[in-house]
Order: structure tokens, then C-alpha cells, then sequence
């Protein structure tokens, strides 16, 4: 079975690639799609995230990374997918989750929304936390992976 795993990542964390690692011991293939979230002003571009991930997830043969600036139901059909996954980390994401998992429900019945739970450990963590850490000077070294890091320093001093 084929699991469409969407989200902002910008950028990826290890919070993102923890439910990546696990969903595709789970799911045949995991394809991680970077969209553009227009009520989100992005720090990466789509191409720059996506070859984050890209470079992140390289060693899972099983996992792809694409990118789309459409409807995430109309994706799903194009990829011929069941599954939309998405994580939780607190309450708080619940209620933003629910409305997205009706509303892609409302627009493509045959697919099903699925939860994973983040690992403790990484329940803290968000792209936003990052950069603004980041931003302020802090390390952020083993919360993001290396490519990561390296690119947020890079922005910080252009
Ligand atoms: P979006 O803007 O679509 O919410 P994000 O990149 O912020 O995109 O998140 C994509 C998905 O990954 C969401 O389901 C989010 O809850 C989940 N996620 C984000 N950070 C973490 C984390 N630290 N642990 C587990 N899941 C996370």
C-alpha cells in the first residue's frame, strides 16, 4: 500500500523523518510531497525542501519526494494513493488535523487519513522552532539533519 505523507517542511526535522523512518516499515511506498501552503510565507523554496528531503531520505529505497501545488485530494488520485498520513504531536495540532482529514475526506471519499504519534522525544519540535532558534544563534545540531543545519546557517548569513 502507497501513503502520501504532505506537509509544509520548511524545513525537515527529525520530527518529520521519525514518522517518515516508521511509516515506511509500515507502507509499501511513502511519498513525502512538499506543498506550497499559501497561508504559510515560506524561508525555502519548494525546490530547496524538497531536495532536503531528498538528501535526508536517500538511504530508504522505499520513499520518495516529490512536490505539488494543487489539492492534496486531487494528488492522492493522480498517484493512485489510499492513504493521506499526517502526525500528531500535541493536543493542540488536533483540531487543525481533524478539519483537513474531513475536508479531504469531503473531496476524495476513497482515501482514508491516517495518525501517527511522534515519538516523545521529538514532540517539542517544529520547523518554526528551528528557525527561529536558528535565527537567534542557537544550536540546533541533532534536531535537523546536517543538511539542514548547514542551509539555515547559510541563510542566516546571507
Ligand atoms: P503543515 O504546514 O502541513 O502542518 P509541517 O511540515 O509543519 O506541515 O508538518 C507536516 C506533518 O508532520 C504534520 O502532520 C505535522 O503534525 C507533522 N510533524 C511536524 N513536526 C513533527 C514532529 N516533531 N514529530 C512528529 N510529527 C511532526
Amino acid at each position: 500500500m502507497r501513503a502520501v505523507y504532505p506537509g509544509s517542511f520548511d524545513p525537515v526535522t527529525n520530527g518529520h523523518l521519525d514518522i517518515i523512518e516508521r511509516a515506511a516499515r509500515i507502507f509499501d511506498e511513502v511519498i513525502v510531497v512538499v506543498f506550497k501552503n499559501p497561508e504559510k510565507k515560506p524561508r525555502f523554496s519548494v525546490k530547496e525542501r524538497v531536495a532536503m528531503l531528498k538528501e535526508a531520505t536517500a538511504h530508504q529505497k522505499n520513499v520518495r519526494v516529490d512536490s505539488s501545488d494543487g489539492l492534496l485530494s486531487d494528488y492522492v488520485r493522480k498517484v493512485d494513493a489510499r492513504i493521506i498520513l499526517r502526525a500528531l504531536r500535541v493536543a493542540s495540532d488536533f483540531d487543525y488535523e481533524f478539519q483537513l482529514a474531513l475536508m479531504n475526506r469531503k473531496l476524495e471519499p476513497s482515501v482514508e487519513t491516517m495518525f501517527m504519534v511522534t515519538t516523545a522525544e521529538w514532540s517539542f519540535l517544529s520547523s518554526s522552532i528551528v528557525k527561529e532558534v536558528a535565527d537567534l544563534g542557537g544550536c540546533i545540531e541533532g534536531l535537523v539533519p546536517e543538511c539542514v543545519n548547514e542551509r539555515l546557517l547559510k541563510k542566516r548569513m546571507e
